[in-house]
């Protein structure tokens, strides 16, 4: 392709509202542009991208033994009502209704449609297993829609479904889809990790998360600095604790006026934050509860979730209808359940509030105290790795993939029965399996990059070649010789870019450079006096002459 006729839509600046990288030089490099908050379209050199992407997503995926379906954007009512979801989704659901009135909504996923097909065309149990993916438009009202394609409202997923006839084949194809998923994110040159996720209420090691290392990712995930442990901090999961220390001070009132958080008090009373206790009040459909932590760990609110169903912080109002003192609450005479975290529940002589105002307890242990004891905490650096070996070290994580085991959640409300060998209704199980396509641009973006721009890898950049002519339209010579080596790159199979526009050559290799494309050759009446091109690899500084009539075949050797 020539430049001439390609949209280069390539800019100086990036937008106030990007504050991550990818989404800077997403915009930079003419990708995407922006149309309202969470909705971006593709210019035709992010389509480039975006289908190279999904090209090898698709063949990944066809030799997993997955068959490609495609299935509607706008989904009936009756469907997620089957399944109660249309109840138990938040508003990240986008509804809406049809001139006759009827409700529809705009998928966030696919399982009721999927399930719906299923339920329809597989009969028997030697239709199973079977396995159906899409490469798909996706809606979801996020609260916040940020960092461009990272978070947008409007994406693209590959969203695949199987159905089994029981766990152990789910089981098989879930190790085949992880195999899958590792060799797509090893093919797109990624630096990532699949970590152990949080399950919800289907529980165990049933999901598996995908994350891209980046210092911007939204998500915390916890490694063994020995094993091959890997976990999202959602899910790292902690044992009860057996205390060694034996109960010695005497407990005391001390005056700790206006000092309410966990750091005044602490250095106030010159002791360590992991020797105090904060106490968290949180409203549930039960009623109240107060959970206590140590002062230096953070409840972990999936945790939280899994023990206690939907529930948020009492606000200071409820506080006070408890005639608790906020700031002040401590772990006696609290009126209502006392939930304790395995790590807080070992403590001993530690500092908690009094239930009184301005001041603190200090030599607190637990005798005499009512209470349960739970996991509650978000993992920390240095933690006791859950499988027994090292320690644990925390890394930021961009999720690019998700693959779960639903069990029968879906199959059970929605019917999804096959005829068993014995003749009998089974119930099938299904698994699911996600990759956020445009995610994974902005992703790769994250992990490649300069102060000049993207450096794409070779497996999705948008083209592998710029040839960059100077003088193109005033040099019949350079013209030539750069049409020439152009159409023998096309005839070689090469996706080559040939920059033949009237710029300024530091504008055409600063749009190169911008847009990542890994080689770049550049011709002009100085090279060509010495029958040379010059050579530089977008990665690499090192520019050099390669002799005219080489050129392909160096540049067949560089691409591989
Ligand atoms: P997140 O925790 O980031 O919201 P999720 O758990 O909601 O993700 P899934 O429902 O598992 O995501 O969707 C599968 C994949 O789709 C994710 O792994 C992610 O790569 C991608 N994805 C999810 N939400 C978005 C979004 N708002 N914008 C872009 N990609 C997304
Ligand atoms: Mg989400």
């Amino acid at each position: 392709m020539k430049t001439t006729q390609l949209l280069i839509a390539t800019q100086k600046e990036a937008p106030n509202d990007a504050q991550v990288i990818s989404h800077q030089l997403m915009i930079r490099a003419g990708l995407i542009s922006k149309l309202a908050s969470g909705l971006y379209s593709y210019l035709p050199m992010g389509v480039r991208i975006l289908k190279k992407v999904e090209a090898i997503i698709r063949e990944e995926m066809d030799k997993s033994g997955s068959q490609e379906v495609l299935m509607p954007v706008t989904q009936p009512a009756e469907l997620w009502q089957e399944s109660g979801r249309w109840e138990q989704y938040g508003p990240e659901l986008l509804r809406f209704k049809d001139r006759h009135g009827r409700d529809f909504c705009m998928g966030p996923t696919h399982e009721e449609v999927i399930t719906t097909i299923a339920t329809q065309y597989i009969r028997s149990y030697k239709q199973l297993p079977m396995s159906f993916y899409q490469v798909q438009t996706k809606f979801r009202d996020e609260i916040r829609p940020r960092f461009g394609v990272m978070r947008s409202r409007e994406f693209i997923m590959k969203d695949a479904y199987s159905f089994h006839l029981d766990q152990e084949s789910l089981q098989q194809t879930y190790d085949i889809m992880h195999q899958t998923y590792c060799n797509i994110f090893d093919r797109l040159g990624l630096d990532y990790r699949p970590v152990l996720a949080d399950s919800g209420s289907i529980g165990g090691d049933a999901s598996h998360e995908f994350h891209v290392l980046a210092d911007s990712g939204e998500d915390t995930i916890c490694f063994s600095d020995q094993s091959s442990y890997a976990a999202n901090i959602e899910k790292v999961a902690f044992p009860k604790q057996e205390s060694s220390a034996t109960p010695s001070a005497q407990q005391e009132s001390v005056l700790t006026k206006k000092k309410t958080s966990i750091s005044e008090v602490s250095e106030f009373l010159s002791v360590d934050p992991s020797s105090c206790i904060k106490t968290l009040i949180i409203v549930t459909s039960a009623g109240f509860k107060a959970l206590a932590l140590r002062g230096d760990h953070e409840l972990n609110e999936i945790k939280a979730h899994n023990l206690f169903g939907e529930f948020e912080l009492a606000s200071d109002e409820d506080i006070k209808s408890l005639g608790l003192k906020k700031g002040f609450i401590g772990i006696k005479q609290l009126g209502i359940e006392l939930v304790v975290d395995y790590s807080a529940s070992i403590l001993c002589d530690f500092v908690c509030g009094a239930n009184e105002w301005d001041h603190h307890l200090t030599g607190v242990n637990w005798q005499d105290t009512e209470f349960t004891q739970a996991d509650l905490r978000n993992a920390v650096e240095g933690d006791d790795s859950p499988d027994g070996k090292g320690k644990l070290v925390i890394k930021r994580g961009i999720e690019v993939g998700h693959i779960f085991q639903l069990g029968t959640k879906y199959s059970k409300a929605m019917n999804a029965n096959v005829i068993g060998e014995s003749g009998k209704a089974v119930t099938t199980t299904m698994g699911c399996y996600g990759i956020g396509v445009t995610r994974v641009i902005a992703a790769t973006i994250e992990q490649n990059y300069d102060d000049r721009g993207i450096i794409f890898p070779e497996s999705i950049a948008p083209f592998q070649l710029v040839i960059v002519s100077i003088n193109y339209n005033k040099s019949t010579r350079v013209k030539a010789l750069a049409d020439d080596l152009y159409q023998l790159c096309l005839e070689a199979g090469i996706e080559v870019l040939l920059d033949d526009r009237k710029e300024r050559a530091g504008i055409m290799f600063a749009d190169s450079e911008l847009l990542g494309i890994p080689h770049r050759m550049v011709l002009s009446d100085t090279h060509a006096d010495n029958g040379n091109v010059e050579y530089k690899a977008r990665n690499n500084p090192e520019k050099f002459e390669v002799s005219y009539s080489e050129a392909l075949t160096f540049i067949q050797s560089k691409i591989g």
